[in-house]
């Protein structure tokens, strides 16, 4: 079965790099493209990247041996150089990407996992302290439970980055740790396999990321999070563990919010126990007694109202996104037998354009108010300003961006 989805995998890359030359074979089958046209740079550009890659890798202790063993026969993947040029017009809805992300078959190969490997899991939760349903949660997330964890070449596609400087020195970095590994020992050349991006494994784990926190949890010599499961389920609960999971303290819960809520008066995190004495509820169970939590609202006042605890912020270590995070969330939830949200989603909202996100925050920061960067992204600094913006215009504060707002922000200075 993987097999035919590897393959199967291999034929969107294959269309794209087609696309992207976007001519006969012949010109694809020459052994060098001429100047930087379609985004191909010139190969004797990457001879120079690498006689300067290797001027850091060996003052790190990277063998010569172990360079040219990586680098025989690399050139720059051009459908990678397309991938970094993507960009969506439209934000996504929350809720379409959790209806995408928690889709039966999903819930239905994530339960039966967590079956299969109940006994690892436990004992991955009494070693880590982190619970079982973040790291199935993460390992739907990532690779649908090891259905396809990528098989691009990790340091093709790492050279391939750090050449065009795709997000600065970023994967400059990781690929120097990816040396790093084959240095080791950890995996062989051709073994080091994973997605566009460089992460690898049943959890994605970037190279630092496998330096840092991948663990032998079989005890048979290697740390194997290709292959080996629990391998790579511990290494995903110690990288966990690593950025401050709480042992014992969920990563939050769906609330219910009492009539006539002040929401301007809710910011920041506070007691459980104060939050229920302002009378929120738990929308299918208690809230927790001990511990702090904050109130979020990922589709503003008309959708599910959750408190989440810093245990979610950890989650975000994994990839920023909120949408992800909670995505991982309630996977690990519905896997191990929760319900799905008890509010209903504003399914019938239109949704803003990445540019008019970006509009409400250049108000956002005309108005004195911090949004991080102008992305298109309403992230945690920006959620906080949309509801300062919200309280001084008089609509409830509840952080989430609306065409009502933007409209709000243009009339008024
Ligand atoms: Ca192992």
């Amino acid at each position: 079965m993987r097999h035919n989805r590897r393959i199967a995998g291999s034929i969107p890359v294959l269309f794209a790099l087609l696309a992207l030359l976007g001519a006969p074979p012949a010109i694809a089958s020459r052994k060098e493209a001429p100047g930087h046209t379609a985004g191909t740079p010139a190969k004797a550009d990457f001879q120079a990247f690498l006689a300067r890659l290797w001027a850091d890798a060996q003052k790190q202790g990277i063998a010569r041996r172990t360079f040219d063993l990586a680098f025989s026969g690399v050139s720059p993947d051009p459908s990678i150089v397309a991938l970094t040029k993507k960009q969506s017009e439209f934000v996504k809805p929350i809720w379409s990407y959790l209806d995408s992300a928690i889709s039966a078959t999903r819930l239905e190969r994530g339960r039966a996992m967590a079956e299969r490997y109940a006994a690892e899991l436990a004992a991955i939760e009494r070693k880590y302290g982190v619970d079982r349903r973040i790291v199935l949660g993460i390992w739907g997330m990532e690779t649908n439970f090891g259905s396809f964890t990528g098989d691009k070449d990790v340091i093709r596609s790492l050279a391939t980055l750090a050449f065009v400087r795709y997000r600065d020195d970023f994967f400059r970095d990781e690929l120097l740790v990816a040396l790093r590994m084959l240095e080791e020992g950890h995996v062989e050349r051709r073994a080091m396999r994973g997605s566009w991006a460089g992460a690898m494994g049943q959890t994605q784990f970037m190279p630092s990321s496998f330096m840092k926190y991948a663990v032998d949890f079989d005890g048979d010599g290697a740390k194997d999070v290709w292959g080996t499961i629990p391998d790579a389920l511990a290494s995903t609960a110690n990288y966990l563990a690593g950025h401050g999971w709480q042992r014992g303290q969920p990563w939050g819960l769906e609330v219910r919010l009492p009539a006539g809520f002040d929401l301007a008066s809710a910011n920041g995190f506070a007691d459980f126990a104060r939050w229920s004495s302002a009378g929120l509820a738990g929308a299918t169970g208690a809230l927790p007694r001990a511990g702090q939590a904050m109130l979020y609202l990922p589709a503003g006042i008309r959708g599910p109202a959750l408190l989440v605890t810093e245990n979610y912020r950890v989650i975000k270590k994994y990839n920023s996104s909120d949408a992800y995070a909670l995505a991982v969330a309630h996977l690990g939830d519905r896997i191990m037998g929760g319900g799905g949200f008890a509010a209903d989603w504003p399914r019938g909202d239109k949704r803003l354009s990445m540019a008019e996100v970006k509009e409400i925050q250049r108000h956002l920061v005309r108005m004195g108010l911090p949004v991080g960067k102008i992305d298109g992204r309403i992230g945690e600094i920006s959620r906080e300003s949309v509801r300062k913006a919200q309280i001084r215009h008089g609509l409830p504060a509840d952080g989430y961006p609306t065409l009502a707002l933007l409209a709000r922000l243009r009339q008024k200075p």
